[in-house]
């Protein structure tokens, strides 16, 4: 069984109403309309995407998918990650530009949101009727990640207002967004604040943009003297901080879903070229590698698509006693991504020339995909923050109340008052054992918990000299990939019970996850700063999947190469 995105045959996923329904559809049909040829002639003219502004500005698209209740025209307004995840998908799978205006977007407004100034979220929801973009300003040239090195500065004024100076840099959306959100600090301090501009004032200096695509506009922009008041003020001080951090936690989410969008359109346009293509009488899809490489790739986007809808339950659930998406957002953004540029690997590999070519969609997603392990920190900065859970989530289980899948009408809730942004490494988690033991007669899914348990002695013989060694990144990385992968498989194993999928086919995913596993294991061997009894746990942890020809061919026919001519896109 195939949950993977296919708009030809767009199932019912219990969305529980008409509007949230017809928005995905509407989407879909925007795309399909458009066609394949027209889309490949902007991505190639560079053109901005002012088309997609235009429809998702008319029919009011993002002003439902990203207002919390209380705000917009509609009284039973909410906001739902599932929702966000679906369009996010959606967007993906048609390219990186649409989903990048949809992803700054909420970046852009969620400062807003999440702020203390009321007046400003009307306004904000308000503007969204003339124009739907957003963006948000928070990067400088000089600074990257090094955010407490804002040099972007509101100076406060003898009548009570300020006056905004500086430059911000590769802020999507800067162009034409009405709403442009910024973070700076208060001149002649270190107290931070969060304000409101619009990119068509005058003092709003567009100087360009800074990547070679206009169709996504990644924008460097200047204030000169921006005047400013209490009324576009959204927080100041901790709070600010907060509410920035907090933003980028609710949208690193968005890249995972439009990771997973992107390369299940790429795996579409791969399977259809290879089986259709005849090379010495047989099909391309025949050659044994190539079965191998489309086995995984189909695996790995099962798993991105699995992971993907488990976090967004535990996205939805969140609440002051219950920040397991600590752990489970951070993973969605850098692994879920990561693995969408693994899928790329193996179908570049298999289409090899064809994916070249201008008039596929493949040359485009492969290039587009490839920032998105990059946005919203990079891999390493989400490793640091994975890496700080993995006491508390290897050793010190806790209590929680099994959850199902939530597709509801909810609000949620807490996203918007998440708090103070710290005690991060305290966070609680159920024990991973629970969903790992209801696959426990697969002989695969058995390997990998003896890797597990070679890695918890791993962890166990490094005591307090791991927290030493992982000063080091570079070891830093290769300890957090292993244990990634824990909870990785962990919600992968709980969404699958959801949905049903077959034993067959989490028996296959898992032998891939042992490879996976015994690479990252190698990784970590190789590293200079192991001490000889962690060389022996490490050794552990190598270990080979349990063959099974018989359900590597069925899973293959029956359920990757069914796939074939099941969608292609409109010409
Ligand atoms: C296409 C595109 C669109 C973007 N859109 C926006 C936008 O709309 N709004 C916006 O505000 N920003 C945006 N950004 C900026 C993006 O978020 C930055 O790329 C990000 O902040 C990292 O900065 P940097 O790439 O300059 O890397 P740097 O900060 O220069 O990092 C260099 C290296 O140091 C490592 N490093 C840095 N800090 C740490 C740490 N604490 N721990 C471990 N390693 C670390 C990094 O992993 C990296 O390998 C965009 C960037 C791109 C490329």
């Amino acid at each position: 069984m195939s949950i993977l995105l296919n708009p030809k045959k767009y199932r019912d996923r219990n969305y529980p109403d008409d509007r949230t329904r017809e928005i995905m559809q509407m989407t879909i049909d925007w795309f399909e309309e458009k066609g394949l040829a027209r889309q490949k002639e902007q991505y190639h003219d560079r053109e901005f995407c002012s088309d997609f502004q235009e429809f998702v500005t008319k029919e009011g698209i993002f002003e439902t998918l990203f207002l919390p209740s209380g705000y917009g025209d509609d009284p039973n307004q909410y906001y739902s990650t599932y929702r966000m995840y679906e369009f996010s998908e959606i967007c993906g799978f048609y390219g990186g530009a649409y989903w990048y205006t949809y992803h700054v977007s909420a970046l852009g407004l969620n400062p807003v949101l999440l702020g203390d100034n009321e007046g400003a979220k009307h306004k904000a929801a308000a503007k969204m009727k003339d124009n739907a973009l957003c963006a948000f300003g928070l990067s400088e040239k000089e600074h990257g990640a090094d955010i407490y090195s804002t040099s972007m500065k509101l100076t406060p004024q003898a009548d009570g207002t300020y006056l905004a100076n500086g430059s911000k840099y590769y802020i999507g959306n800067g162009n034409v967004a009405s709403t442009v959100t910024v973070f700076a600090k208060i001149e002649g301090t270190d107290e931070y604040v969060f304000f409101v501009v619009d990119s068509a004032h005058p003092n709003y200096e567009l100087v360009k943009n800074v990547i070679d695509s206009n169709q996504q506009f990644v924008a460097e922009f200047q204030l000169n003297n921006y005047p400013i008041t209490d009324a576009d003020i959204t927080a100041r001080g901790d709070k600010a901080w907060d509410d920035m951090l907090n933003t980028i936690n609710i949208c690193k989410f968005n890249i995972g879903s439009g990771a997973t969008g992107i390369v299940t359109h790429s795996f579409y346009e791969s399977l259809n070229h290879a089986y259709h293509r005849k090379l010495y009488g047989n099909r391309v899809t025949d050659f044994a590698h190539v079965r191998r490489l489309f086995s995984d790739a189909w695996l790995r986007i099962m798993g991105m698509k699995l992971f993907g809808l488990r976090a967004t339950d535990y996205l939805r659930v969140a609440s002051e006693n219950d920040k397991r998406y600590y752990l489970y957002n951070p993973i969605m953004k850098m692994k879920v991504a990561m693995q969408g540029e693994a899928v790329h690997e193996h179908l570049f590999d298999i289409i090899a020339a064809k994916g070249f070519e201008k008039d596929v969609y493949f040359e485009q997603a492969v290039v587009e995909l490839v920032g998105f392990p990059k946005l919203e920190g990079t891999r390493h900065v989400n490793m640091a923050l994975i890496a700080k859970l993995i006491p508390s989530y290897m050793f010190m289980p806790a209590p929680f109340e099994e959850i199902g899948r939530i597709t509801d009408n909810r609000n949620d809730e807490f996203l918007f008052k998440q708090g103070k942004t710290r005690g991060y490494a305290r966070t609680k988690f159920h024990d991973f054992n629970i969903a790992y033991n209801t696959l426990a007669h697969l002989p695969n899914v058995k390997v990998f918990m003896e890797q597990i348990k070679a890695y918890q002695e791993y962890l166990m013989v490094s005591g307090e000299g791991l927290a030493k060694q992982m000063e080091d990144f570079d070891y830093l990385l290769a300890v957090g990939e292993l244990f990634t992968m824990v909870a990785y498989g962990q919600l992968i194993i709980e969404s699958a019970n959801i949905e049903g999928v077959s034993d067959e086919i989490m028996n296959q995913m898992f032998d891939l996850f042992i490879r996976d596993f015994s690479t990252y294991a190698v990784g970590l061997y190789g590293k200079p700063l192991n001490t000889d009894e962690q060389l022996e746990k490490i050794l552990k942890m190598i270990r080979r999947p349990v063959p099974n020809v018989e359900e590597f061919e069925k899973v293959l026919n029956e359920e990757v190469y069914s796939l074939v001519d099941e969608y292609v896109q409109n010409p």
